[in-house]
């Protein structure tokens, strides 16, 4: 018997670029694609980006995908999504939106403070403290400051992925990880805490509505059908904020079960049953219902790593800058290098080297490099990951480089396993909600046993002569580190 041809799509809006894969009932990745973002940079720190460069984007690899005389996109029988979280997209009444303001941006400070103030205990209703970057602090900060922007709006969506599925179904929805990052959302309910945010005069009838990742959004509009070439009523899913569908990708669905991700920031996060209380945590939702995710974010992470093969190559080589870093390592140095470039949670912007002298050569600030990236994560691991000790997941793009997988796994003292396709990994994580949804997989569990685990591995393992030099650098490191 001929097996039927069935297939699902999963996009992932990135910062830097989305990314998109097909998969057939195997799991197996049949067309892969992937589009640039650009970045708008505002004169007082402002960080946006133009919401219908993500659509743009999402046309652009559907369109890449219909010239291939092999797959029939009208086989595709749903659309799930991920994408960067903790945004504040406005949607016009007149269903315009020109800009998203990102995780990133840090303008509202003194509406973060002005909420802190109100809510003492803010924290134990939604898990989390609110922040500059919370959309809580974002939407007050509309409000004050850009009244057109937010009375003019009908609805505001927290994800780059709610914004591609309103354009895919007219729907304004989000889901509990993305929610979970807003600072609005009862972390245990899982629904818009209405006491803390009508008091402050934010409306909460412009908030999507919250579904789980495997519930339907909605079903593809005609028009967006006929714009991205799929058929009209296939189901497009909730899906999930990019750090629940990373945790999938990166098989983390038991409680304990720390991994890294490195793209373009990170982070390192561990499933847990309970809020954790740290000061630089999040506390997200997961996907399966009964455990959270608690997440220490990177702000320097993979663009540290391109930082250095800007600087260090010409034309972004990337494999150049692997054998500069590989060519230092065959001799000794101790260059340290500070990596906090873009600032990092109570930190001001700045990194720095140490102890350069007449003889550093330009390959010794490459390994520097790699080497202070690598003790900036180890400080993150050893405050969330408990035990201590056993292998470690990394996926995000970084880790397509080998010298910073083996120097992780030399600091920090532990098996590093860096699954294949790697980098699409948040793409892949997301397609669990809709594999659920037509019945494919049981459970969450269950997809990350049938098409997780199952993957190629590769290990990088410890060299233990390494370990007494990083044992005495990480120690040298974290003197400077805490000097500030
Ligand atoms: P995001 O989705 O967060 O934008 P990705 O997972 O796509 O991020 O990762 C982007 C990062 O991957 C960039 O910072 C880039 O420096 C890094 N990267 C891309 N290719 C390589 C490579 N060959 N070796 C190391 N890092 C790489």
């Amino acid at each position: 018997m001929e097996e039927s041809m069935d297939y699902i799509i999963s996009f992932d809006i990135g910062t830097t670029e989305i990314k998109g894969i097909m998969v057939n009932q195997h799991g197996e990745i049949l067309l892969e694609g992937s589009t640039p973002l650009k970045m708008i940079y505002g004169e007082n720190g402002e960080k946006e980006q133009n919401p219908e460069s993500w659509w743009e984007g999402v046309i652009e690899i559907a369109a890449c995908w219909k010239r291939e005389e092999s797959i029939n996109l009208y086989d595709v029988k749903a659309i799930t999504l991920s994408g960067q979280m903790e945004n504040v997209i406005p949607i016009s009444y007149n269903n315009k939106c020109e800009r998203a303001i990102l995780y990133s941006d840090t303008r509202a400070k003194e509406e973060a403070e002005y909420i802190n103030h109100f809510y003492k205990n803010i924290g134990e209703v939604i898990g989390n403290h609110v922040r500059s970057s919370t959309p809580f602090a974002k939407l007050l900060w509309l409000k004050n400051k850009d009244i057109e922007a937010y009375y003019g709006a009908q609805s505001f969506v927290f994800s780059a992925k709610d914004y591609i599925i309103y354009k895919l179904t007219s729907r304004f929805v989000t889901d509990p990880i993305t929610g979970a990052t807003t600072g609005m959302m009862n972390l245990n309910k899982r629904i818009w805490e209405e006491d803390i945010i009508v008091p402050v005069g934010i409306d909460i009838e412009k908030l999507p509505e919250i579904l789980q990742s495997e519930e339907k959004a909605g079903r593809l509009s005609a028009n967006a059908a006929e714009i991205i070439g799929l058929q009209e009523g296939i189901p497009v899913l909730c899906g999930s904020g990019d750090a629940g569908a990373s945790t999938i990708g990166a098989g983390a669905v038991v409680e304990g079960q720390g991994y890294l991700h490195l793209g373009t920031t990170g982070w390192v996060a561990i499933p847990a049953k309970r809020f954790i209380s740290h000061p630089s945590a999040f506390t997200l939702a997961h996907l399966p219902k009964h455990l959270l995710i608690a997440v220490i974010p990177l702000l320097n992470g993979g663009n540290i790593y391109q930082w250095g093969v800007q600087t260090f190559t010409d034309n972004e080589d990337y494999e150049g800058f692997e054998r500069m870093v590989k060519e230092s390592l065959s001799k000794k140095d101790d260059v340290l290098f500070l990596p906090y470039l873009y600032g990092e949670r109570d930190r001001e912007e700045g990194g720095a080297f140490i102890s350069i002298t007449a003889k550093t050569t330009k390959e010794d600030f490459t390994r520097a490099i790699v080497e202070g990236l690598c003790y900036s994560i180890k400080q993150i691991c050893d405050e969330l990951l408990s035990p201590k000790e056993g292998d470690i997941t990394i996926i995000g793009g970084t880790s397509r480089s080998t010298v910073l997988c083996q120097c992780l796994a030399d600091v920090l003292g532990r098996q590093i396993n860096v699954p294949k396709n790697s980098h699409v990994l948040t793409a892949y994580g997301a397609l669990a909600p809709a594999f659920i949804a037509l019945g494919w997989s049981q459970s969450y569990n269950h997809f990350v046993r049938d098409y997780i685990n199952k993957k190629k591995h590769v290990h990088f393992k410890t060299d233990v002569s390494k370990r007494e030099y990083h044992i005495e650098q990480y120690k040298r490191y974290i003197k400077y580190v805490e000097r500030k």
